[in-house]
């Protein structure tokens, strides 16, 4: 039965998608079971010029995959640059996962033992199943595939059935490359979909909700296979005494509102001293009030519709919950209904406290709860309440002030003085804190290597021991 997909801007249902069941999902992933083989024993530079190919190919559907994606999303300028970013990383995996691979496999290591050396092979996972969110369709889908090809498995990804627009341009490129279209596919489909798959691969690579991510590990460890779970989280942000007001203001407005607050490494929540929360709100609501919306002009602007009407119901809940829990709102507050589409204004609140939601749940939209706080410490022990540790920030007069601050946090990567920086960097490698995920590091060059598994080979250059050399004469004697 053919699924409805909601334009986020107009609000229509103008497109469909049609979701595989269990059956289609296990035929297709017999055909790619059958060709990973071929694939994995190119070398990884062979491997690397089809990948090459494949972004080639995405350029030219580039226009097809912007306009799938801003239809997808609602924002026009975002979208082109994930077509851009993602091409690049096709291509930057395809220059460095042999050199990756190369000083992974060690040959011929000499043993504490002298009769023994070892070589450690790698032996990719045969087929890797990616499912991933709407808030950055195209990347999120490709994040961990692209390195997973590298590592020589086949590949099926499910992407979010609220963002499927640019599946159809993404494997038009894809049949341009009959190499790649052999062991990569992308299929619609919803959670239902979605749980199927994780029963047909061997290696779930998931990100999304802590929800649904906790459903897919219960799977994954059911079928005895790893999940890599990418999960969400409530990012802080400490502005220290020392930190410039008017600047850290800018920066928090930008990494809490950017992208509609819909990203991951969005902050959540801002600890500001006491010394400088006056100067530091004003700046803050002063910019909060001059960003305009990203409408009724897809091209002008600077915050865009929910991608998810149901998302901004969410984050106005939590508006009037904490409201009605003594919270005063500065700046935005109302989710506007504008030509079908859903948005919020940059919404800036204080007198928050632990026991509102918008302090504990995920919020994912443009909202930024400031609490003014008398010490580092009390400012420490607040970033690290609540279930998450994704990322978080520091912002202070120097670099070395915020880095000591900064080891103290419990989140996988920490930005000094900018905020949600992870989203920008791949080459440093970080593991989620509590609940905002589990498994390798999918930056870095871990983010190729979990797609292997080690294999030892061990070998003997004397003559192997009998039984008799480990009889109790022999070794008491
Ligand atoms: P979601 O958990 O609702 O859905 C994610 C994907 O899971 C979708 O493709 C969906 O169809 C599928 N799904 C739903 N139920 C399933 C099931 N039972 N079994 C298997 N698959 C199922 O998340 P969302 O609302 O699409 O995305 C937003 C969330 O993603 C936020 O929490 C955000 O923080 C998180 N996120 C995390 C990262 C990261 O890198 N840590 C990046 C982006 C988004």
């Amino acid at each position: 039965m053919s699924l409805a997909v909601v334009n986020p801007r107009t609000g229509e249902a103008d497109y469909s998608i049609e979701p595989l069941d269990g059956d289609a999902i296990a035929a297709l992933t017999t055909k790619l079971r059958q060709a990973q083989p071929a694939w994995a024993a190119l070398t990884p530079e062979v491997r690397g010029d089809a990948l090459r190919k494949l972004a080639a190919a995405m350029g030219r559907q580039r226009d097809a995959l912007v306009a799938a994606l801003t239809a997808d999303t609602g924002r026009a300028g975002i979208s082109a640059i994930e077509v851009e970013a993602m091409t690049k990383t096709f291509i930057r995996w395809a220059d460095h996962a042999p050199a990756v691979i190369a000083a992974a496999h060690v040959r011929d290591r000499q043993t504490a033992i002298p009769t023994i050396t070892t070589t450690t092979r790698l032996v990719p996972y045969q087929l890797v199943g990616v499912i991933s969110p709407w808030n950055f369709p195209l990347t999120l889908a490709l994040i961990d595939a692209i390195p997973a090809l590298a590592a020589g498995s086949a590949v099926i990804i499910k992407p979010s059935e609220v963002t499927p627009r640019f599946i159809r341009p993404l494997m038009a490129a894809i049949a341009e490359v009959p190499q790649i279209a052999a062991v990569l596919t992308l299929i619609e489909g919803d959670g239902v979909t979605g749980g199927a798959l994780v029963e047909h691969v061997d290696f779930i690579a998931f990100t999304g909700s802590v929800a649904t991510g906790c459903k897919v590990g219960e799977v994954a460890a059911r079928a005895f296979i790893p999940a890599s779970l990418e999960l969400g989280g409530k990012d802080p942000m400490l502005v220290l005494a020392s930190a410039d007001p008017a600047k850290a203001a800018e920066t928090a407005l930008r990494a809490s509102v950017l992208n509609t607050g819909q990203a991951c490494q969005s902050i959540e929540r801002v600890y500001v001293a006491r010394e400088i929360a006056e100067p530091f709100l004003a700046a803050l609501v002063e910019g909060a009030k001059a960003a305009r919306l990203n409408y009724p002009d897809v091209h002008k602007g600077d915050i865009g519709p929910f991608i998810f009407a149901r998302q901004a119901e969410i984050v106005q809940s939590q508006i009037d919950d904490a409201v009605a829990k003594g919270a005063q709102v500065l700046a935005g507050g109302q989710v506007e209904t504008l030509g079908g589409g859903k948005y919020l204004r940059p919404t800036v609140l204080v007198d928050v406290t632990a026991d509102m939601a918008i302090m504990e749940e995920e919020t994912f939209g443009p909202v930024i709860p400031v609490t003014i706080v008398d010490s580092v410490d009390e400012a420490v022990r607040h970033a690290n309440s609540g279930i998450f540790g994704l990322s978080a920030a520091v912002l202070a007069g120097s670099t070395e002030e915020a880095e000591t601050v900064a080891v103290r946090l419990k989140a996988g990567g920490v930005s000094i003085n900018d905020g949600s920086l992870t989203g920008l960097v791949w080459e440093a490698e970080k593991s989620s804190f509590g609940k905002s995920g589990l498994g390798p590091s999918r930056m870095g060059e871990s983010g190729l290597l979990r797609f292997f598994r080690k294999q030892a080979i061990i070998r003997q250059s004397a003559s192997a021991l009998p039984l008799s050399a480990y009889s109790e004469e022999a070794l008491r004697g």
